[in-house]
């Protein structure tokens, strides 16, 4: 494997022997260093010098492997693949000595947070440092700059780098978003003049839509470190607890007309959960970068903007982990250059400041050392004698595929998780065995654990850089409950096992529990095979069970399947996708009987999902991964660009995510109103209700504060309108649980998470109101007085008949960043079920 690597090695590197370039390499490196002549320089393999050109994915993974195979200090391994399937590749770099130990290093390290390992000696620990790059596709300097760092930790020569080495481990993750940065370095590739173009104005600096920030399903990757619901952060959560790195680092970009900052971030935006310890160290550490910036003299700042609240970032989550994240902000040149307020921005000096931040923070990793380590040492030890004796009891029994979607993610963090040993109830929620888990807080995770669970609605500042609230138990819509004992089971180490009942066979009917999260899955497969269904509009009993609203009943006369053949399938689909089915052996149930007008056809979905310019990509994406990866339901993305109202005859359901509507034509809103009329639903997310309602197809009365700022000077008018925004907390609804909206929700309770400041009056009819905020409304989160006051008992759904069609409005996200799973069946309610509203 190795020689035919480095045959392939040596073939690419004779291809690409000169280049002529203004500048070269030494551009970046530090001077009086030797360089080990062996070691190939970036642009013998791919072409260009760093800076010059954009690094494809491809070519960054290639000049990886060539300096894996060509170095003894560096090692390589896949982790797995993104949804494009590109390598998600780590170099573990440190001296060759060190390679030979690397497990006896990780078991060594790990004693750091056994709190009964005792006192332990730093002194021969290496520090380990997590560096990563580009998490947003289109901030590219970080992943450019990689090859600069890692060939200088390749080849340098001498004292000073043998010692850095000798006291550290580098996991070096080159590009923390492969997809994103293919899509950007193709843009501004592709459109890149030879003669390099400053103006501003030039298509190069113009992405079209979604841009290479976010991943395939268009998702910001530096959100989802503490839910990991993508492959991207899966792999690199799973190196994080492998070797708990010291330091993690994150290597952005921000505004063209910007400079260069680092953390820490403004100080009183903080996580409470972080310790004071990890601000200071992180200062400690600033003074590293500061004099680096200095030496090449290049502006920079810190404190004055980004914050370390929201641990689903990969600055802030290492806060809650003993570690220490930092975040980096570069000025973007967003090409090969661009004129800006400091002068003509190049993108390599772009690259400069990321190396030469990403050197200072290694030397501050070794002159700090003891200190980080002790941080570490310390975390642990405190989060576990610290902790009182307390546990989170999370359930969920008519849904339990959300509990073990939910155990996912705290064994991916390494949280303990216990079985319940016998039903219990717990503030008169009831907690069965075989649905539930325990969390005890007096364990390692602890510290995690709160931070995913612990409500907040006191703040010490109002404004967030990102969301204000996160609460897991919210997000999947799971039971929980806090309490001081519980009887406690085995621990489970892996991934809750619900098994659904057996099916028993039938000639006559089955049902389908419409709860189970994977319902729509299951009854996509049934008609897809062309099998007819019917939901049930009101609840019914035999002897032994009750089934709920929206009970799917397959009768098994009349079908393109035979019994034998209906009876295999569903006891397949069924199991695999745990989804409770049950065979019935007559239809005179009590309630209403199988044969009721209140049991309604259910019609086979054709979805059509608007994307492209004009819409939000974040909420487009999200709708596309729910349907495409967990339920396996196809939607048809139609570009802005080129739709046309005329073509929509095909499809069943429109969903329009958050937009002003301007990418329509007077004449085209005709064409989708009388689409809408003659059976179409039309389903608008967020701000799509505001343009709805002045388009006339829905009648909405919006609330808002008409308060006027008193009392605020100038330099505080941004801190001013901050503290205005919802920037995203969860409320409590009350749902009405008759409505076809709300079926499969076994509560008359719905946690939903906002991040708008749309407040909808309710309909003068109670029945148009099936869900509704509460009157204290505010579970967990920062909002202000005012928009609680808009808030409480107003309406983030409404439905209007509109013609034979539906119009339904959503003011906020029931999809979002992909984990809120609990909210989620809104939107398929909203599909199987329009019809019924
Ligand atoms: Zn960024």
């Amino acid at each position: 494997m190795m020689n035919r690597l480095f045959l392939l090695v040596t073939l690419i590197c004779v291809e690409f022997t000169s280049s002529a370039q203004e500048y070269d390499l030494e551009y970046y490196l530090p001077k009086n260093v030797t360089y080990n002549e062996s070691i190939p320089k970036p642009s013998e393999v791919i072409g260009f010098v760093p800076g010059d050109w954009h690094v494809s994915h491809d070519r960054l993974v290639q000049y990886m492997s060539v300096l894996a195979a060509m170095s003894d200090r560096i090692s390589l391994e896949n982790r797995g693949t993104t949804y494009e399937k590109r390598p998600l590749i780590l170099l573990t770099i440190t001296s060759p000595e060190h390679h030979k130990n690397l497990e006896s290093i990780k078991s060594n390290r790990a004693k750091l947070v056994d709190a009964e390992a005792g006192n332990i000696s730093f002194d021969n620990l290496p520090i380990v440092l997590n560096q990563g790059f580009s998490v947003h596709g289109n901030e590219p300097s970080g992943a450019n700059s990689a090859l600069v760092f890692a060939y200088y930790l390749a080849a340098a020569e001498g004292e000073a780098i043998e010692n850095l080495l000798e006291n550290a481990v580098i996991l070096l993750d080159p590009c923390f978003n492969p997809d994103g940065l293919q899509r950007f370095a193709h843009w501004t590739n592709s459109n890149r003049s030879l003669n390099v173009n400053p103006d501003p104005l030039d298509r190069e600096f113009d992405e079209t839509w979604p841009g290479g920030r976010t991943n395939h399903y268009w998702f910001d990757l530096n959100r989802d470190w503490l839910p990991v619901q993508l492959p991207e952060s899966q792999s690199r959560i799973k190196t994080f607890y492998e070797w708990r790195p010291n330091i993690v680092t994150d290597h952005h970009e921000m505004g063209s007309n910007s400079t260069f900052f680092f953390q820490p971030g403004i100080p009183q935006r903080t996580n409470p959960l972080t310790p004071q310890l990890n601000q200071e160290l992180t200062e400690q550490i600033g003074k590293f970068h500061a004099a680096a910036l200095d030496s090449i003299g290049s502006l920079y700042y810190s404190k004055e903007s980004f914050d370390d609240f929201y641990y689903g970032k990969g600055s802030t989550f290492p806060d809650v982990n003993g570690s220490i994240g930092i975040l980096f902000e570069q000025a973007s040149s967003r090409g090969s250059a661009q004129e800006t307020d400091n002068g003509i921005l190049e993108f390599k000096f772009t690259i400069r400041n990321q190396f030469n931040t990403a050197i200072s923070t290694l030397k501050a990793g070794v002159a700090l050392k003891n200190d980080l380590l002790k941080l570490q040492d310390n975390f642990y030890s405190n989060t576990f004698e610290n902790a009182r004796e307390s546990y989170y009891v999370l359930g969920e029994e008519s849904n339990p595929y959300l509990v073990t979607e939910l155990h996912k993610v705290l064994l991916q963090h390494q949280i303990k998780t216990y079985a319940l040993e016998s039903h219990t109830e717990i503030d008169d929620i009831k907690f069965q065995k075989e649905t539930s888990l325990v969390v005890p807080l007096k364990q390692l995770q602890g510290k995690l654990a709160r931070a995913m669970f612990e409500s907040r609605t006191r703040f010490k500042d109002s404004i967030f850089y990102d969301v204000s609230a996160w609460d897991f138990n919210h997000a999947f819509g799971v039971d929980f409950a806090k309490t001081k004992s519980v009887d406690l089971g085995n621990e489970i180490k892996t991934p809750l096992e619900f098994k659904p009942n057996t099916v028993s066979k039938s000639n006559y009917a089955y049902t389908i529990r419409w709860s189970d999260f994977n319902a729509p899955k299951v009854i996509h497969k049934l008609q897809k095979k062309g099998l007819r269904l019917k939901a049930s509009m009101k609840p019914f009993n035999t002897e032994d069970k009750t089934f709920d609203y929206g009970t799917v009943l397959l009768p098994v006369a009349n079908q393109t399947l035979n019994s034998d053949e209906i009876f295999k399938l569903l006891k397949k689909l069924s199991e695999e996708l745990k989804v409770e089915v049950t065979g019935m052996q007559t239809g005179l149930t009590s309630g209403i009987n199988l044969g009721s007008p209140n049991m309604e056809a259910l019609k086979q979905p054709k979805i059509a999902l608007i994307v492209g310019e004009g819409i939000r990509s974040y909420d487009a994406g999200e709708i596309w991964h729910m349907f495409d990866t967990r339920l396996e339901i196809p939607v048809t993305k139609l570009d802005t660009k080129a739709f046309n109202p005329q073509k929509l005859d095909n499809y069943t359901h429109l969903i329009v995510p958050s937009t002003s509507g301007r990418f329509l034509s007077e004449n085209e809103i005709t064409e989708l109103k009388s689409w809408v009329r003659k059976g179409g639903t039309l389903i608008g997310y967020r701000y799509t209700a505001k343009w709805l309602d002045r388009t006339d197809m829905i009648e909405l009365e919006f609330k808002s504060d008409t308060l006027k700022p008193r009392n605020i000077d100038f330099q505080n008018r941004y801190n001013y309108y901050g503290a205005k925004q919802i920037g995203g907390a969860i409320f409590e609804a009350q749902l009405d649980r008759s409505h076809p909206i709300n079926f499969g929700y076994d509560s008359d309770k719905i946690a939903l998470f906002r991040n708008t400041e749309l407040f909808v009056k309710p309909n003068k009819y109670s029945f148009n109101n099936p869900i509704q905020y509460t009157e204290n409304p505010l579970l967990s989160g920062f909002s202000n007085e005012e928009n609680l006051k808009l808030l409480k008992n107003s309406v983030p759904f409404q439905v209007n008949r509109f013609g034979q069609g539906r119009v339904i409005v959503f003011t906020d996200n029931t999809n979002f960043r992909g984990f809120w799973l609990g909210s989620m069946k809104l939107l398929i309610n909203s599909i199987y079920f329009s019809d019924m509203m």
